[in-house]
């Protein structure tokens, strides 16, 4: 396929900070970037060169869209795969319907995972209320009931005890009723991983070392990255010193390799092309389980912007346009903390305190209101090491709010 070169139109389906980090790395290299977004004035449009406004389910208008653009990509995958085939017709999309086919739908995602042998958290797809009925009683640790479409940050959850109390079971039944969910096992997480990873049209893989990830209220809070630039030598696994692994020892060369192995046979078995990352659980015994995929950046990989020698937006740039894909080695441990709009909730906050840390870097991302649960930006902290930069960043970002 044709490479895309500098000066080429490139089309983002999905207007916030995700397609905004994906048109400045664009137009940093020299693309015209044009966004396809719900929201007048949503991050991505703020520094794209043109806007389109209209609805993730309109096919006819996002293939008017793609018309107008050399190469597609997207910043979210609620769209109607429907929108994405028609869009295929007209120009270049990646990824493709099939990827973001399997990814959008829960329990469509997990068939696909343990078909290609990888291990998911123990589910029942579920789709009437007496199947609901049926399988909370299955996990005797309790249970997770996740909306199988349309779901991201914890929304679209319940989370069910092992005796589940009158209301949470009708809040899990009045999921059931606008959907298919899934219900899966509760786990004792020890740790949240995530690999960031980009392929090629050629199927050349290029993935970045694994993020470790903290989360409050479902919703990622933290994210560490405490690679030294020379993180694994050849033939041998990522190894972590003793301060940077949270489970005192579960997050082993051999775990990390695993996890970079299973990205990659996901990748390959969705015919990935594009940047995508995948997610993982490390339960208390030491069990990885992959945990959902997103055909697309993630948030635990923005640190890659100060820590990694390619960005993974930029990476995204590269694979769209078939250039080759960059290194995507480390540069430094860093750690990353998001800003939600709760902080915002006493007034005005202090970015200079935050960005008198040495090592801090902010991004913010355009929106207009500050409402609690919204990502409003991240600080990244570079450091010497990975215990250092989770310091710093979080000393920034509890500055801000004095
Ligand atoms: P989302 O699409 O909202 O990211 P996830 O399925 O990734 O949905 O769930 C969000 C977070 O909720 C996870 O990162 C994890 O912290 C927690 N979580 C989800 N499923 C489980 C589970 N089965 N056991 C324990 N924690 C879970
Ligand atoms: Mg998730």
């Amino acid at each position: 396929m044709e490479t895309l070169l500098p000066g080429a139109r490139l089309g983002v389906l999905g207007g916030g900070q995700l397609g905004r980090m994906f048109a400045l790395a664009a137009r940093r290299m020299g693309y015209a970037v044009g966004v396809y977004t719900d929201q007048p004035g949503s991050p991505a449009t703020q520094v794209a060169e043109r806007a389109v406004v209209g609805s993730y389910e309109d096919g006819d208008a996002i293939a008017a869209f793609a018309v107008g653009v050399d190469a597609l990509t997207l910043e979210f995958e609620n769209l109607a795969a429907s929108a994405i085939a028609a869009a295929e017709r007209v120009t270049r999309v990646r990824p493709g319907h099939l990827a973001l086919h399997v990814t959008q739908h829960r329990s469509r995602e997990k068939e696909f995972l343990s078909r290609c042998g990888l291990p998911v958290v123990p589910y029942v797809a579920v789709t009437s209320a007496a199947e609901l009925e049926a399988a909370v009683t299955r996990f005797d640790s309790g249970c997770l009931v996740k909306t199988a479409g349309f779901g991201y940050d914890g929304k679209g959850q319940v989370a069910l005890g092992r005796v589940p109390d009158a209301e949470r079971l009708e809040a899990a039944a009045a999921l059931v009723s606008a959907g298919p969910v899934v219900v899966e096992r509760r786990l004792e997480l020890a740790a949240e991983l995530s690999v960031v990873a980009a392929r090629a049209a050629d199927g050349g893989f290029v993935p970045y070392l694994p993020v470790i990830n903290s989360h409050v209220d479902q919703v990622l809070d933290v994210s560490s990255y405490p690679w030294a630039p020379q993180a694994t030598a050849a033939g041998e696994g990522p190894r972590l010193g003793r301060l940077d692994d949270p489970t005192g020892g579960l997050l082993t060369p051999a775990l990390l390799a695993a996890a970079v192995e299973a990205t990659e046979a996901v990748f390959t078995g969705l015919e990935f092309v594009g940047l995508g990352c995948v997610e993982f659980f490390v339960a208390a015994d030491g069990g990885l389980y992959v945990n959902e995929v997103a055909p697309r950046p993630h948030n635990s990989g923005h640190l890659t912007i100060e820590a990694c020698a390619t960005d993974q937006f930029e990476q995204q740039v590269r694979a769209l346009c078939g250039l080759p894909l960059g290194s995507a080695a480390p540069l430094a441990p860093a750690a990353m903390a998001n800003l939600l709009g709760d902080l915002w909730g006493g007034g005005e906050l202090d970015w200079a305190a935050a960005l008198r840390e040495p090592g801090v870097r902010l991004h913010l991302y355009g929106k207009a209101s500050a409402r609690p649960g919204r990502k409003m930006g991240h600080l990244t902290a570079l450091a010497p090491d990975g215990a250092t930069a989770l310091a710093r960043v979080r000393r920034a970002r509890s500055a801000l709010a004095k």
